[in-house]
C-alpha cells in the first residue's frame, strides 16, 4: 500500500519544488503579501499559506497537489467562472488578491506556459459589479503629510471620480478624519509610518472599516507624480498647487497602475477643493443627523438619504449620496440647482417621462470603467448596449426646458446614438458569461463569423446525411453517428452486429454493448466542422475585444454622458420628493438670517404619518437671536426641533426644497452637533469623555457663520458639574468670541435665566400641558422658559408602577417643603454683559476658596480627626 504522503502548508517548507511550483514560488515571492489565485485549466488555485487561509474565509475543502520534494502542497481552488464572488468575498475581509494567469498561448509555449500576475484586487481598487454596492463609491484614499500642511485625496476607480484637498497643518487629525469620512474609503495609503499617525489609522481602521496600507512612502515620489498627472490630467494637473496635493494624488495613480496594470487614464475630471467650498460637516453631526445612516443599526432606513433618494440610476443615487455629504456654500451654485429642481417640480408629466426613461439606465460609469480596465465580459458591454438606447428619447425630453441649468444639461448632452448602434448590431440579446466560447456576435455583423456558423451548423445536418448513407450501405438499420467532445465523432454499432461492419471502418472506442468506429469521411468533417468551431470562437473573441477596446476608446464621452445622467436624475429625484411631500424652495443668500416658517422634521414626519407632525417656526440671526435656550420636559420634542432646523439648512444647501412653509437660509459654513449620549465602546473613550471632545471641537471651530446644535450638554456628569459645563458652553457659544447661530436644549431650568444677561440669548420652551396628573404634548415650540420638567409625569407615561409614581411625588414634595436640601442648584452669578471674560472671573483664587470652605465648616461638629482632615485638605489646595 502506498505510504501516504505529507501535505505541506508553508511554501518554505520545500526545499525540491515541481517545475511548476518552481514557477508558483517566483510570483508569490513578488506578492507576499498578497493571496495568489494561479490560473490552472478552469480553476484558480491557491497553494500552501494561501490555501489555509482561503480555505477558512471561502469555506472550502483543503485538498492537496504534488509539489516535488515527495509531497503535498495545501491546495484549495475556485471555478474561474465564479471567481468574481469568491475574489470580493476576499477583499471584503481585507485580503488583496493577485490574479496570476498564462502570459503566452499555450500552444506556441516551448514547456511550462509563462505565467504572471495580471491584475492585483485590493478593498480600493475593487472594479467587478458584485462588490460594489450600487449607490455608493467606492473610495481609495491617500494621505500626504509635509513640513506643516497635509493633504488628502480620493479616487473611485470604478467610476473614475478623484478628489483632493489639502490641509493647512499635518496636525488637524480632527479634520483628516472628517474629511476621510465623508468619502469613507474602502483603503487608504500613506506615505508615513503607522506609528507617525496612530490616531489617525485606529480611526480608518475601526471607525471606518478602510485597510490602512501605511508606509508607501515610494509611491509619493514628485517627480513620478509630476509625469503621471500630466499624462493621465493633462493642463488640469496645474490646478494641484501644493506639492503634498500633488504627491498625493500621484499616489494614487500609481498604486492604480501597480494593481490593475493598466495606465490609470480612466481618471477624470480632477476635483481640487478648498475649505469652504463645501459646507464642512464633521462625523459627529453626519451621524447625529442620521443623513447616510441611522444611529441604530448603521442602515439608510431612517435617514435623511432614505427620505431623499428617488432616483432611478445607479449614477445618480451615487451623486445625491455625494451631494449630502458635501453640501454647497455658494449662493449662486446652490440657485443653480435649485432652478432645476424647480422646473421639475412643477411639470408632473416631464419628471414622469423622464423616470421612465432613466430607469431603463444601467451603470454606464462602472460598465465603462470595466472596459478600460479589460474586465468586462459581453453581457456588460450588451447592459451598456442597452443603456445608452434611451439617451435620445431623454436628451429629446429637455428640448423644451426653461432652466438654465436643464438647457445647459440639453445642449451638452451626446446620446451617443453611433457607439450604441454599434454595440447593439455586435452582440446578441444575451451573451453568455464566457468570452472566449463564443456566442457573443450577433449574426450579421461579420461574414466571416457567418461563415464559420453556417459551416459549423451544417455539422448536424451532414451527420444525419451519413448515418443515411452508412444505414443503407451496411445494412445495419440501428447504426447511429454521434458526436461527444473527448472522442469527437464516431459511428456506433451494437455488439450483436459488430460482424456486418466493413473494413474500411477503424475501430475508436468500446463500450459495454457496442463498439466504435470512424472513417475516412467522417475524420475529414471532424477537422472541417471542428476547426471552424475554433476558428470562430478565436474570431468573435478578437472582435469582442475590439469592441471593448472602442468602448475603452470612447471613455471621456461614456463618463460625460454618465455625469449628465446623474445630475438630472439627482434633480429629478429633489424635486419628486418635494412635490410628494409638500416642500418649499427655500430663498437661500448670505445673510446668516434661518427663518423659517412651519418648519417640519423631514424624517420624523414620515414617521408620524398616522398623527400629526406639528410644524414649528424658527428665527436665529447673529446678533439678538444667536442662541434659542430650549427647555421643555423629556419626550417634548426638543430634540427632534433642533435637528429638524440643521436639516432644513443642510438640505437648502444641497439645492433641496425644504420641509416648511417657507424658509430663508441664510449659508452657514458648517453644522455642528453635540446630540445624545452615545457610548462609543470602539473608540475606548468615555460617554462624559466623548461628550466633551465634541464640545471642545465646537468651541474650538465654530465661527459666527457656523450653526451649532447642542442637546443636554452636561448631562454626563453630577448635576453641578454638569449645569457649570452648560452654562459656560452656552456664555462661550454666544459670546463674540463665537457668535454663532446656536440652539441649545436643557433640562437644567436655572440656565433660563441667562435671557436678557447673556446677549443673544433667548428662552423657549415646548409646550406640555398637565390634565390632572397626566402630561400632554403639544409639540409646539413657544417664547420663554417652563418651570417644570414634569419628569415623574413623563415616567408615569413611559409605565413606571403606580406606587413607585405615587413614592416619587411624595419625595418631591418632601424635598421641596424641606429647606436643607437643596431644591435646585445654587445660581452662579451672571457676568455684566459688557464685562464678557468672564473665564478669567471663574478662575477664584485658591485663597477664595479656601475661605469659603472654611466659613462652611461647623467646628461645633467637627471630630478631632475631621479637624485634622479639613486643615490637611486646605492646606493642599494653597499649595497646588
Ligand atoms: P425630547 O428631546 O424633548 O426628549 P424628542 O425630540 O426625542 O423629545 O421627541 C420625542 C418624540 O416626540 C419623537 O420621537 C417624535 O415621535 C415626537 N415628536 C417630536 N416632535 C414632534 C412634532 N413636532 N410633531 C409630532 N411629533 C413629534
Ligand atoms: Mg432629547
Amino acid at each position: 500500500m502506498e505510504k501516504e504522503k505529507i501535505i505541506i502548508k508553508e511554501l518554505s517548507q520545500v526545499k525540491v519544488l515541481t517545475p511548476m511550483m518552481e514557477q508558483y514560488r517566483d510570483v508569490k515571492m513578488e506578492h507576499r503579501d498578497h493571496i495568489l489565485m494561479y490560473r490552472l485549466g478552469d480553476f484558480y488555485e491557491m497553494f500552501f499559506e494561501d490555501a489555509v487561509t482561503a480555505s477558512k474565509v471561502l469555506e472550502l475543502t483543503l485538498t492537496s497537489r504534488e509539489c516535488g520534494d515527495d509531497k503535498r502542497a495545501a491546495m484549495c481552488g475556485v471555478p474561474f467562472f465564479k471567481s468574481d464572488e469568491y475574489i470580493g468575498k476576499l477583499v471584503e475581509k481585507g485580503y488583496k488578491v493577485a490574479i496570476c494567469e498564462q502570459v503566452e498561448d499555450p500552444a506556441l509555449a516551448k514547456g511550462l506556459v509563462k505565467r504572471d500576475v495580471v491584475r492585483i484586487v485590493t478593498p480600493g481598487t475593487v472594479t467587478d459589479s458584485e462588490h460594489l454596492q450600487e449607490n455608493c463609491n467606492n473610495y481609495l484614499g491617500s494621505i500626504c503629510f509635509g513640513e506643516g500642511e497635509a493633504s488628502l485625496a480620493f479616487a473611485d476607480i470604478s467610476t473614475g471620480a478623484v478628489y483632493a484637498t489639502t490641509l493647512a497643518s499635518d496636525k488637524d487629525f480632527g479634520r483628516m478624519e472628517a474629511e476621510c469620512a465623508s468619502y469613507t474609503p474602502k483603503e487608504v495609503l500613506l506615505n508615513c509610518a503607522e506609528a507617525d499617525a496612530p490616531r489617525l489609522c485606529q480611526f480608518l481602521r475601526v471607525r471606518q472599516g478602510a485597510y490602512v496600507t501605511a508606509n508607501r512612502a515610494d509611491l509619493y515620489d514628485m517627480n513620478r507624480a509630476r509625469l503621471s498627472l500630466r499624462a493621465v490630467f493633462g493642463e488640469r494637473a496645474q490646478s494641484l498647487t501644493k506639492a503634498t496635493a500633488v504627491a498625493a494624488v500621484g499616489a494614487l495613480l500609481a498604486y492604480i497602475k501597480e494593481t490593475q496594470k493598466v495606465e490609470p487614464s480612466f481618471l477624470k475630471e480632477l476635483n481640487v477643493y478648498q475649505s469652504g467650498q463645501f459646507m464642512e460637516l464633521d462625523l459627529a453631526t453626519m451621524r447625529n443627523l442620521e443623513i447616510t445612516q441611522n444611529m441604530r443599526d448603521k442602515k439608510e432606513k431612517g435617514t435623511l438619504l432614505w427620505v431623499l433618494d428617488r432616483t432611478c440610476t445607479a449614477m445618480g443615487a451615487r451623486a445625491l449620496r455625494s451631494a449630502l455629504r458635501q453640501p454647497l456654500c455658494d449662493v449662486s451654485a446652490i440657485s443653480h440647482r435649485q432652478s432645476a429642481v424647480a422646473e421639475l417640480y412643477g411639470n408632473f408629466l416631464f419628471r414622469e417621462e423622464l423616470k421612465r426613461q432613466l430607469s431603463e439606465i444601467l451603470d454606464i460609469e462602472r460598465l465603462t470603467a470595466r472596459a478600460v480596465y479589460g474586465t468586462a465580459n459581453g453581457k456588460d458591454l450588451r447592459s451598456l448596449a442597452d443603456s445608452l438606447k434611451p439617451l435620445p428619447a431623454v436628451r429629446a425630453l429637455l428640448s423644451g426646458v426653461k432652466s438654465p441649468t436643464l438647457m445647459r444639461l440639453y445642449d451638452n448632452m451626446d446620446p451617443l446614438e453611433d457607439l450604441a448602434n454599434l454595440l447593439d448590431c455586435a452582440l446578441v440579446d444575451t451573451p453568455p458569461f464566457t468570452i472566449r466560447e463564443g456566442g457573443i456576435i450577433r449574426d450579421g455583423f461579420s461574414a466571416d463569423v457567418d461563415t464559420y456558423r453556417t459551416i459549423q451548423k451544417g455539422g448536424t445536418d451532414w451527420m444525419r446525411e451519413i448515418e443515411r448513407k452508412e444505414i443503407e450501405e451496411t445494412g445495419i438499420r440501428t447504426l447511429k453517428v454521434g458526436y461527444n467532445r473527448v472522442f469527437g465523432y464516431y459511428i456506433e454499432v451494437t455488439k450483436s452486429q459488430i460482424d456486418q461492419v466493413p473494413d474500411r471502418y477503424v475501430r475508436k472506442q468500446t463500450l459495454a454493448n457496442c463498439e466504435r468506429y470512424i472513417t475516412q469521411e467522417l475524420k475529414e468533417m471532424e477537422s472541417e466542422v471542428l476547426g471552424a468551431s475554433d476558428k470562430l470562437c478565436a474570431l468573435e473573441y478578437d472582435l469582442f475585444c475590439e469592441l471593448r477596446r472602442e468602448v475603452a476608446d470612447r471613455c471621456a464621452d461614456l463618463q460625460a454622458v454618465a455625469a449628465q445622467i446623474a445630475e438630472l436624475d439627482f434633480y429629478r429625484s429633489l424635486a419628486e420628493v418635494a412635490a410628494e411631500n409638500n416642500y418649499v424652495c427655500p430663498e437661500v443668500d448670505a445673510s446668516n438670517v434661518i427663518d423659517v416658517k412651519e418648519g417640519r422634521h423631514p424624517v420624523v414626519e414620515k414617521f408620524v404619518q398616522d398623527s400629526y407632525f406639528v410644524p414649528n417656526d424658527t428665527y436665529l440671526d447673529v446678533a439678538s437671536n444667536r442662541m434659542m435656550l430650549i427647555t421643555g420636559p423629556n419626550m417634548a420634542g426638543k430634540s427632534t426641533y433642533m435637528r429638524q432646523v440643521a436639516l432644513i439648512v443642510l438640505m437648502a444647501q444641497v439645492g433641496s426644497f425644504v420641509p416648511a412653509k417657507s424658509a430663508r437660509i441664510g449659508i452657514a459654513d458648517r453644522i455642528f452637533t453635540r446630540v445624545g449620549a452615545s457610548d462609543d465602546l470602539a473608540s475606548g473613550q468615555s460617554t462624559f469623555m466623548l461628550e466633551m471632545t465634541e464640545v471642545a471641537n465646537i468651541l474650538h471651530h465654530a465661527t459666527k457663520h457656523s450653526l451649532v446644535i447642542y442637546d443636554e450638554v452636561g448631562r454626563g456628569t453630577s448635576t453641578y458639574d454638569g449645569m457649570s459645563i452648560a452654562r459656560a458652553v452656552v456664555e462661550y457659544t454666544a459670546s463674540p468670541k463665537i457668535g454663532a447661530r446656536s440652539l441649545f436644549a436643557t433640562h437644567y431650568h436655572e440656565l433660563t435665566d441667562m435671557e436678557g444677561v447673556c446677549e443673544g440669548v433667548v428662552n423657549y420652551h415646548i409646550a406640555a400641558k398637565k390634565r390632572g396628573e397626566d402630561i400632554v404634548f403639544l409639540r409646539k415650540i413657544v417664547r420663554g422658559a417652563t418651570d417644570d420638567s414634569y419628569g415623574i409625569e413623563v415616567a408615569k407615561l413611559a409605565g413606571v408602577p403606580s406606587a413607585v409614581v405615587k413614592r416619587a411625588r411624595q419625595v418631591l414634595s418632601e424635598i421641596e417643603q424641606n429647606a436643607s436640601l437643596p431644591k435646585a442648584a445654587p445660581k452662579v452669578s451672571a457676568p455684566a454683559p459688557d464685562t464678557f471674560d468672564m473665564f478669567a472671573q471663574l478662575q477664584k483664587s485658591e485663597a477664595d476658596e479656601v475661605a469659603d470652605e472654611l466659613r462652611k465648616a461647623d467646628l461645633n461638629t467637627l471630630t478631632p480627626l475631621e479637624a485634622m482632615n479639613l486643615l490637611f485638605a486646605l492646606k493642599k489646595k494653597l499649595s497646588t
